[in-house]
């Protein structure tokens, strides 16, 4: 038996055209973002950890025999939030309708189905609007997310933990510090108006102080297997999100 990767886990990027077999391969595309994680992070955290755990995840039902194929990374998003600290490239909403239209259209074509792997939370909006029309038009197209209940907001202890884990050598752990604090929700009304420099000058929304790669592996691990529940269940829920299957939490 092989040990090496197998076609699968290679993606399709690697694939050659007469080994995707049209009607069989289930598309997982990550969709993420280029723009502002604070001193400290990399600005393409989102897309990091939506190419990781779609990998992972994919690995994992390799083993099942299903046939999942994850595609290159979709590397910018709706971002318009973080225009206010340079290095942000946001492609806005209406062009990213627009892409992941034609994109699911277009691989509609050949997979049996596409799901978008969403690591940023300013893309859901548009996400569940063009997987809505996608959907419509009777295509096998649904998206999930890379969140978990109770991570904090932006470039914080979960972001923070899960690069520590994933990528340590993108993490400038000198320059953590805290941003605004305050839940989300409150700040809303001022981060509308102004967008996140308004709320929070370094960018960040948490604390990342206290971030750990092992609590980033901790969290990497139920990204991944709630991923693979999800992708083996296959349930779509009505604005066309994968149906949450939460993978048992071990003890603390
Ligand atoms: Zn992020």
């Amino acid at each position: 038996m092989s040990t090496g990767p197998t076609a699968r886990s290679l993606g399709l990027g690697q694939q050659r055209w007469p080994k995707v077999d049209p009607g069989a391969a289930l598309l997982l595309v990550p969709v993420g973002s280029l723009e502002q994680h604070g001193p400290h992070l990399p600005l393409a955290t989102d897309t990091m950890i939506a190419n990781a755990v779609t990998r992972a995840a994919a690995e994992r039902l390799d083993t099942t025999g299903a046939t999942v194929l994850v595609a290159p990374s979709i590397n910018y998003g709706a971002s318009g939030e973080h225009e206010g600290f340079p290095g942000t490239v946001s492609i806005g909403h209406e062009a990213l309708f627009l892409l992941l239209a034609e994109y699911g259209r277009s691989a509609t074509r050949w997979a049996s189905g596409v799901i978008f792997v969403n690591g940023h939370g300013g893309n859901t909006a548009t996400l569940t609007k063009v997987v809505d029309l996608l959907r419509y038009e009777g295509r096998a197209v649904a998206w999930t997310s890379t969140d978990l209940p109770g991570s904090d907001a932006h470039a914080g202890d979960t972001e923070t933990s899960l690069l520590r884990h994933l990528a340590p050598w993108a993490v400038r752990v000198d320059l953590m510090e805290p941003g605004a604090t305050e839940p989300v929700q409150q700040l809303m009304p001022r981060l509308r108006e102004g967008g996140v420099r308004e709320v929070s000058p370094n960018g960040v929304l948490g604390d990342p102080t206290a971030s750990s790669a092992e609590r980033g592996r901790a969290l990497f691990d139920r990204l991944v297997a709630n991923l693979a529940a999800e992708l083996t269940a296959l349930d779509v829920t009505e604005n066309g999100r994968l149906s949450r299957r939460p993978a048992p939490v071990a003890a603390p």
